[in-house]
């Protein structure tokens, strides 16, 4: 028995030292940052009223096409655009493809280089009716005040439209010439599907496009590191993104009087196939963007984390656990299971002929539309139910490689801008959706990331109420645009 316990007690000492060991060894690579700032001169006060004048611009998409967008304030965008920017409309060709959305083309001195395509929207989402009155300045005001620039697309996506022109103007007003050709491919419609995005995409590729040594669209920030458990700041660059499915599920029933009602209505058996879904979420796996992300990320981390995170061997399960139990990160890690419409039955007393339920799967890098669709099946385990798909649907995107050259330049861009020496750059899995998606199986480098650090509760004024942007930050990712454009010539 003695000797037992001491055995045990050899082993605990034993994993402690293996363990301390690794995250201190792991620690040490954590490499200090080697970029040199520079300092970028930006016409303040111009760059923030422009910002402010492109929000006024009522370019709303409507949800599938319940409205058509007003094309008068698309053009009238475009318009305020031409007069923001003389040099860039003097020295770039600007198209106007699929009706609405634009495409720059700054040619590069060295047209053999493969390009770079910088990415934006110019559309918005509605302001859902009824939360007027809850916005501190008009949603469509412009307004500057209290240090922000205030309204809808204040962030999502003028933002990066205004700072990649912004940042344009600023380096040919300091007579840049890239060597690369650098393309602006502003969609209109990326809130519902992103047509335009991919009409860009078509015409680029039409023109014979090597792929792209970098493709950079919206997606990640600059974060509080608080958002993701960690001490200082971060700024999250998407590597890849989540595919997209909705399953519509059906169950067909006899119908008839209630008085006489099976063990199982059409709703019943609907509400089992549900119940299995939710309790039989994906599997939990940690790889890819979010794997390096983590490792990234624990250094800033308490003691406990970063002895768990440094000793995967021993504490993965427990590490997924705990991820697990936070929405935002188990979306990271699996494939999200999301019932949002239900219906079926017509009145209290008369049995249901059919119910319905449609479920939203964000499909992991690494499985399918085709294995989500088989293991819900399988899941269900029901041959009475159909399953079919509806609406838009996506495969996950590929992953890009955040070692290449194209994620080193955003990398440098950023330092240089945001000397911060604590600041974490990291690679992460984007799971919602963007417009990039349709470059990722072009370029490997194709990330998302707006350079515009980010109040802590930026995620529930995109797409909310009060969206605004703080002036510092977006002069942040004016100054970061002007950077990325003069280091591609490096890439
Ligand atoms: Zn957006």
């Amino acid at each position: 028995m003695k000797k037992l316990i001491l055995a045990l007690a050899g082993l605990v000492v034993l994993l402690a030292v293996l363990t301390a060991g690794n995250t201190a060894r792991l620690a040490k690579h954590a490499a200090a940052s080697t970029v040199a700032p520079v300092v970028v001169t930006v016409d303040s006060a111009g760059a923030i009223a422009r910002l402010a004048a492109a929000v006024k611009f009522q370019t709303v998409s409507f949800e599938d096409g319940t409205r058509a967008p007003d094309s008068a304030a698309f053009r009238a965008l475009h318009e305020h655009l031409r007069m923001s920017f003389p040099l860039v409309h003097q020295k770039l060709q600007r198209d106007t493809v699929a009706g609405l959305a634009l495409l720059y083309t700054w040619r590069g001195s060295d047209t053999t280089l493969s390009p770079v395509v910088l990415m934006g929207h110019l559309d918005v989402v509605p302001v859902i009716p009824g939360t007027e009155p809850q916005w501190t300045q008009p949603p469509f005001g412009g307004v500057v005040a209290d240090g922000f620039v205030w309204g809808r697309g204040s962030l999502d996506d003028k933002v990066s439209v205004m700072a990649v022109l912004e940042g344009a103007e600023g380096a040919l007003r300091s007579g840049f010439q890239p060597k690369r050709t650098i393309y602006f491919a502003f969609g209109h419609d990326e809130e519902v599907g992103g047509s335009g995005a991919r009409a860009l995409k078509a015409v680029l590729m039409k023109r014979g496009i090597k792929p792209p040594a970098l493709v950079l669209d919206e997606g990640g920030a600059i974060m509080p590191g608080a958002m993701v458990g960690t001490t200082g700041t971060v700024a999250l660059v998407g590597a890849s993104e989540k595919g997209f499915l909705s399953l519509q599920l059906t169950v067909k029933g006899a119908g008839g009087h209630s008085s006489a009602p099976p063990p199982h209505t059409a709703i019943g058996r609907l509400a089992t196939a549900i119940t299995r879904l939710e309790q039989s979420p994906f599997p939990l796996v940690l790889d890819g963007p979010s794997k390096t992300m983590m490792e990234r990320l624990r250094d800033g981390m308490p003691y406990g984390q970063r002895l768990a995170l440094s000793n995967l061997w021993l504490f993965k399960p427990m590490v997924l656990r705990a991820m697990a139990a936070k929405p935002s990160s188990a979306a990271m890690l699996r494939t999200t299971t999301a019932v949002t419409i239900v219906s079926g039955g017509v009145k209290t007393n008369v049995l249901p002929i059919d119910a319905r339920a449609t479920v939203n799967f964000r499909i992991r890098p690494g499985e399918t539309i085709a294995s989500v669709t088989a293991r819900v099946r399988h899941v269900i385990g029901d041959t009475g139910i159909a399953i079919e798909p509806v609406g838009f649907r996506t495969e996950p995107s590929a992953v890009s490689d955040p070692t290449g050259a194209g994620y080193r330049a955003v990398e440098k861009s950023l330092r240089e801008v945001f000397p911060d020496p604590r600041l974490v750059v990291t690679p992460y899995l984007v799971i919602g959706g963007t417009d990039a998606r349709n470059w990722s199986d072009v370029s490997k480098q194709t990330f998302r990331f707006i350079a515009a650090p980010m109040e802590a509760d930026a995620l529930t004024r995109v797409h909310g109420t009060n969206e605004r942007v703080r002036l510092g930050d977006y002069l942040t990712a004016v100054r970061f645009f002007e950077r990325l454009l003069r280091n591609t010539d490096a890439l």
